[in-house]
């Protein structure tokens, strides 16, 4: 009664969220301040009694809003449901039955998944230098490109950017769409906004999940060349995003001096988080990001670490696996949050 592609599927595995208070939570990448005060304002004055209405189909409101962000047309942006929910889109809107979708590894772990959702080939490549992204494609032997490429920049869990000259020149080379990841980009130096604004085949992914602080409401959107955005919205569900999430992200978006602000003492602690973590040993990727993907010094393995960890209440994200094993991923908390976890490494285990 279920599919095959169903029944052999390997869903995705979400970092956990813990039931306990209490716990430092340094395993999903959420940004360890409130929504702006704002939020707070419109959710107490929320109208109640008009969510017997369906919500605005189309999301004009946040899309007016983004556009203004973003300096394009209204008609260049898709809001949806999470990022998750764009990703998966995409699949479906881009990908012929016959094709494939494309993605580095280690990267976002969810685009295997999607592939197979899709009920179509996955195809991994190693994840490339710089100096080595453009010729990615060219490397790798295929019979045919896939029709859409997902690259997770900055990367996931790997923390690390990819400048947008190399960028463009993937971009360049690559027949099909390349979907631009951009969950993390509020925290790097520099954007591929401007590839979305200018080039044919690629489209730039975002959340409001990590720098706006609100993964709880489940908002991630899209932008690129109008008639793909407009293949997006024909196969959307009628109503993806709920009213509360409509308003609460347009509350957001009107006071990005908020955002800017976490954003600014996030990436203050990731310094000195990396700082400290290489005094004591540990190697760390210079991070892009709103985490820091190290490994610990020996005789610590990745996953000693994190049981150590776990027991003085702090959680963080392990992926085992040859490419990533060795690593663990910390999400880069408040300072006060990364001073305990500090402390812990730097004492050793007290029980
Ligand atoms: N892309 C990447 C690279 C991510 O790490 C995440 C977070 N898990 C997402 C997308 C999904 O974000 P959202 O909360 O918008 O679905």
């Amino acid at each position: 009664m279920i599919r095959k592609s169903v029944q052999n599927l390997e869903p995705y595995t979400p970092g956990e969220q813990p039931k306990i208070s209490n716990i430092i939570k340094l395993n999903t990448n959420e940004n360890a301040y409130p929504p702006s005060p704002r939020v707070a304002e419109v959710v107490r004055n929320f109208d109640f009694g008009r969510l017997n209405l369906y919500p605005d189909p189309l999301c004009t409101r946040i899309r007016e809003l983004l556009a203004a962000r973003i300096g394009c047309p209204f008609e260049n942006i898709f809001v949806g449901n999470g990022s998750d929910e764009v990703l998966r889109l995409a699949t479906y809107a881009f990908v012929e039955d016959d094709s494939s979708v494309g993605y580095f590894s280690p990267s976002y772990s969810l685009y295997p998944v999607l592939a197979a959702i899709r009920d179509v080939k996955g195809v991994a490549l190693p994840l490339p230098s710089s100096a080595d992204l453009p010729y990615a494609l060219e490397g790798a032997d295929l019979d045919k490109t896939p029709d859409l490429f997902f690259v997770a920049n900055p990367n996931a869990p790997t923390s690390t950017f990819y400048p947008r000259a190399q960028m463009r020149r993937f971009c360049e080379k690559n027949p099909g769409v390349v979907l631009i990841d951009e969950a993390y980009a509020a925290f790097a130096e520099d954007n591929c906004a401007e590839l979305a604004l200018t080039m044919q085949n690629v489209v730039v992914c975002r959340t409001m999940s990590k720098a706006w602080s609100l993964a709880g409401i489940r908002l991630g959107y899209l932008f690129g060349p109008a008639n793909l955005i407009e293949a997006l919205y024909k196969i959307k569900d009628s109503y993806n995003v709920n009213r509360l999430t409509q308003e609460v992200a347009a509350a957001a978006l009107s006071d990005p001096e908020w955002m800017t602000a976490n954003r600014n003492k996030i990436v203050a602690t990731r310094t000195r988080l990396a700082a400290e973590l290489r005094e004591l040993g540990w190697k760390c990727e210079d991070s892009a990001t709103n985490f820091i993907w190290c490994v610990p010094p020996e005789p610590e393995t990745a996953e000693t670490a994190k049981a150590k960890l776990r027991r003085h209440g702090i959680v963080v994200r392990h992926f085992p696996g040859p490419a990533t094993g060795d690593h663990l991923r910390i999400t880069v908390g408040t300072d006060k949050q990364i001073d305990v976890l500090l402390e812990v490494l730097k004492k050793g285990d007290m029980q």
